[in-house]
């Protein structure tokens, strides 16, 4: 009886504080769409690491943990009630201070700002386990969330992006690579990457070495280009590959008595062979710095993230309006990688991408805002067993459509879309399902009013393309 009082009191308690899991079984709580505050869940003691203190410890105002108990048990939730219409978005921050390398680097109320701007846009901060949870279908979610992220292991994580983390509830993931952790200065001790595990902070892979993933010492210094070079003469470039992927998931996992179950691409850069590995070492997700919204049917190996920084304020307002962007342009100094323009980009599109339709003769449009200033008499479309279409474009709406005429037939059809913009030609491209009994539509286009349209993820990322830590 004591054992159901509590539970009824942790309903009651969860109405209140947006608990979606709760939410979903009480019906009269379902309305209640955009919750501004994050939904911290009871207890920040990640059931899969008994290393951790008990729960009480947990300071007031900490963020929940990622594998908290509330994610864990939250396994039986009935699915009928999970929300695959939610868009997520995530964000990317390195260095929260006043000084230090202009790309990766944000003043501290700046970012205090932004914190602000999320909650002030409707977004609700998840926790990266609820996220993954909701990808599996196991819980709902806030219909506009967001996740938090901070790559690396600078100490300002700690010292200085923490407190307003905490002040504003938010649960969030570090990425952390091995080689830096406790190596002074600006870099994050172990101990303190254990209290913030206590405090429930989700802690994931960043690599070992933060080598492009590429290249074998790519984009790193002369330091550690020695010590991968010593290690792919030991073993090999794959094995080199296992290590920075696998290996620094172990590390982590042995070190902080935790589960690691998402990594980050350092610089945003990925290849074929270390998705594969990604996918061997048994992730659930693994992050790009490719911004855009992310569904269900994001490949979750290459899932993109917002790469806030400091001189570019449109990559944090492309986040807020959930459009494609983050994708950075400029080098930006002597010390910092140099940056390749991406090829592709993210765009609203209808059918949305990965999206499974029923009517055989649909309208297909993108919003192409996110290619930039185009030439609107160079708006080309083909489709897979199509080819070249008459599409229209309107640069008022920038949208281009094209209405079929023809019935489609086959499973799968990719839409290419090419623009010029100053001159260069820019080609993005979206894959959607045709099955003639699907109905209307699959995609989330219910429920849309607390959602700006709905962006996509499109044309695969280029792999060769360096990113900024
Ligand atoms: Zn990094």
């Amino acid at each position: 009886m004591t054992r159901k009082f509590a539970l009824l009191l942790l309903v009651a308690t969860l109405a209140f504080t947006g608990c979606d899991k709760i939410r979903a079984k009480v019906p009269f709580l379902k309305k209640k769409e955009v919750v501004v505050a994050a939904t911290p869940a009871p207890a920040p003691v990640a059931a899969d690491a008994p290393a951790t203190p008990a729960p009480d410890e947990t300071p007031s105002g900490t963020t929940p943990s990622s594998k908290s108990p509330a994610s864990a048990g939250s396994k039986n939730t009935d699915t009928a009630a999970v929300n695959k219409n939610a868009a997520v978005i995530a964000l990317c921050y390195h260095n929260i201070d006043e000084k230090g390398s202009k790309a990766l680097t944000l003043p501290i109320a700046e970012f205090e700002k932004e914190m602000e701007a999320i909650k002030t846009n409707g977004f609700s901060v998840i926790p990266m386990q609820d996220f993954l949870a909701w990808r599996r279908g196991e819980k709902s979610i806030p219909n506009k969330s967001c996740i938090i992220t901070i790559d690396d292991g600078w100490v300002s994580a700690y010292t200085n992006a923490w407190p307003i983390l905490k002040k504003y509830n938010y649960p969030f993931t570090l990425f952390i690579y091995i080689n830096y952790v406790g190596t002074g200065g600006k870099s994050m001790s172990w101990d303190q990457l254990a209290e913030m595990r206590d405090a429930g902070v989700d802690i994931e892979s960043h690599t070992y070495s933060h080598s492009s993933l590429k290249v074998p010492g790519g984009n790193v210094d002369a330091k550690a280009k020695a010590l991968i070079k010593q290690d792919v003469a030991a073993l090999g470039v794959d094995g080199w590959m296992r290590k920075e992927i696998i290996e620094s998931k172990q590390v982590l996992e042995k070190q902080l008595g935790i589960k690691c179950n998402v990594f980050a691409y350092p610089f945003g850069v990925w290849s074929p062979k270390a998705v594969e590995i990604v996918k061997e070492a048994g992730y659930e997700a693994a992050f790009t710095v490719y911004g855009q919204q992310l569904h269900p049917s994001s490949q979750k190996e290459l899932l993109g993230r917002y790469a806030v920084e400091a001189s570019k304020p449109k990559i944090f307002e492309d986040a807020m309006k959930m459009i494609g962007g983050g994708q950075s342009t400029v080098s930006t100094g002597p010390s910092e990688p140099a940056y390749t323009q991406l090829a592709a980009v993210s765009m609203v599109t209808k059918p949305m991408d990965g999206e499974t339709i029923g009517d055989p003769k649909p309208l297909i449009k993108a919003n192409l805002a996110t290619l930039g200033d185009i030439d609107p008499g160079s708006v080309e479309m083909r489709i897979s067993g199509f080819g070249p279409v008459a599409v229209k474009y309107d640069p008022a709406t920038k949208t281009a459509q094209y209405q079929m005429t023809q019935k489609l037939r086959e499973p799968e059809y990719t839409v290419f879309i090419s623009a010029k913009s100053k001159g260069k030609r820019l080609e993005t491209k979206w894959n959607f399902k045709y099955d003639s009994t699907a109905g209307p539509s699959t995609g989330p286009a219910t429920d849309a009013s607390a959602l700006p349209p709905k962006a996509t993820p499109v044309a695969p990322i280029p792999a060769a393309t360096p990113k900024k830590k």
